[in-house]
């Protein structure tokens, strides 16, 4: 419906990547690029993606990947991201490393939910060659938007960060935590640890297998110091307490602006630090049970022989003291992950 002149006011003048991207939820009519006073440049790719280019892009010493909206309903990280764009494009924001800004699931935005047909979450990798979902089409298409970055970085960039922004549905123990996939035999970063905890997160947990995320993607794709980063819980757009992220927006504007982030060494004890323990995958959809309140917190601990599960093989018996429920959803289907048991470790 939209012309493409709208679309450049609406980015250009208006300064809104988000209504760009609200009032053009499947595509855009077509790419188009511009550059500020500062020189920078911005090209809309697709609906909800946007590449930045400094104005000595030769030079970069980083690509970045800030992503939002991955699930539709978390609002606080797309306004985080729109923020972020609308002070680039009205000279700001310092722009020294190319950065990949994107709203992931426009269509489930615009409807206030998780998803439209599928979990996006659960597509990259490959694993969108499975469904014909709108949320398939869109993985590969951001899987493409993805490897085309990192394909055209200049030579002078030594460092790749995907930094995956979410909120989650349920409360939490810890309030903001990250996910660390799967590194594939790397080590775990401690200066990306320590990025963390200067970001106001210090519980991390660990990923213990391959996985169909956005992080665990470009970490293995790409070789990205790559997280998904939860940040508090799921609210409307307007509702959020944006001074709750201060501390995460400012270290990754810094690092879009190449600027020192200050950071301390890595220690264990700053950490909570947790591993996976055993995924709760839902065997049976008739025997099923989920032994716990439905109001339940991320990270609520359980004592030995808790029975927090029954299912077709027995279900789920809590085996040490301190091990702990994450994700949480009895409604998943057949197959699918009903939810983490997590324990405390040190790395
Ligand atoms: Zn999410």
């Amino acid at each position: 419906m939209n012309t493409i002149e709208v679309c450049r006011d609406l980015m250009i003048n208006q300064a809104s990547f988000l209504d760009l991207t609200r009032t053009n939820e499947l595509s855009i009519p077509e790419r188009f690029s511009f550059k500020t006073a500062a020189g920078i440049s911005l090209s809309v790719i697709d609906t909800g993606v946007v590449l930045i280019e400094p104005a000595d892009n030769m030079s970069s010493e980083s690509s970045i990947i800030i992503s939002s909206g991955v699930h539709g309903n978390e609002t606080a990280p797309i306004e985080i991201v729109d923020q972020m764009v609308k002070d680039i494009v009205l000279g700001r924001q310092t722009v020294k490393n190319r950065t990949l800004v994107i709203i992931g699931n426009p269509v489930s935005m615009n409807m206030s939910q998780r998803f439209k047909e599928e979990n996006l979450n659960r597509l990259f990798n490959g694993t969108h060659k499975n469904s014909d979902s709108y949320e398939s089409k869109r993985a590969a298409d951001l899987e493409r938007y993805v490897e085309q970055f990192f394909s055209e970085e200049p030579k002078s960039v030594s460092r790749r960060y995907h930094y995956d922004l979410h909120t989650a549905i349920r409360k939490s123990m810890h309030r903001k935590f990250t996910i660390y996939p799967y590194p594939d035999g790397r080590d775990w970063s401690q200066e990306q640890l320590a990025f963390f905890l200067s970001s106001d997160i210090n519980t991390i947990l660990l990923g213990h297998q391959p996985s169909g995320t956005f992080s665990y993607y470009t970490s293995h794709q790409f070789k990205a110091d790559a997280f998904t980063v939860e940040l508090g819980r799921v609210k409307g757009f307007g509702e959020n307490d944006m001074s709750e992220f201060v501390a995460i927006d400012t270290n990754l504007r810094a690092l879009i602006a190449g600027t020192k982030i200050s950071t301390k060494p890595f220690k264990n004890s700053d950490f909570n630090l947790f591993q996976v323990q055993a995924e709760l995958v839902k065997k049976d959809q008739e025997k099923f049970r989920l032994h716990i309140a439905d109001d339940v917190k991320n990270f609520t601990e359980f004592s030995t022989g808790y029975q927090l599960t029954d299912d077709s093989d027995g279900g789920y018996t809590v085996q040490e003291d301190g091990e702990a429920i994450v994700f949480p959803n009895a409604k998943v289907p057949v197959g699918q992950r009903a939810g983490l048991v997590v324990k405390r470790t040190q790395i």
